[in-house]
């Protein structure tokens, strides 16, 4: 089972030939920028399952000092994926297609969440990052 996205105009495209992994939404106020929104809502992929499918040449991408980056669709500007070093490590749920059979796990740095935010009940949140469960 193949899971599948695109960007607000279409004109990019990816597949994933796996599943998402630990979907988080992050209240940060860099997330909030970033996604242009109240929060990011994202999950983790394994790079090598992750490719593109069309409109490669249009990525325009965001890289912080640490080279963790973001690729968003310069014509339409979508956010698609996050990156690390050039790796597409983690996809926007925003631009996944359909049903991904993966539901938010937990809320992320609720503590700098925005003012006029209210987060739903009913789901693991932290002030930060979560404890490591390893
Ligand atoms: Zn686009
Ligand atoms: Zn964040």
């Amino acid at each position: 089972m193949a899971i599948s996205g695109s960007c607000f105009c279409g004109e990019i495209k990816y597949k994933i030939n796996g599943t998402l992994i630990d979907a988080t939404s992050c209240h940060c106020s860099m997330c909030r920028k970033a996604f242009s929104s109240q929060a990011s809502a994202f999950a983790r992929v394994n790079s090598d399952e992750f490719s593109w499918l069309s409109g490669e040449n249009l990525l325009s991408t965001y890289e912080s000092k640490t080279g963790v980056g973001i690729q968003f669709c310069s014509k339409c500007g979508s956010t698609l994926c996050g990156t690390n070093k050039g790796k597409v490590m983690g996809v926007t749920l925003g631009c996944v297609e359909g049903d991904p059979e993966i539901k938010i796990g937990k809320h992320i740095f609720v503590g700098s969440k925005a003012s006029w935010e209210t987060i739903p009940d009913g789901i693991p949140q932290y002030e930060e990052w979560p404890p490591k469960n390893t």
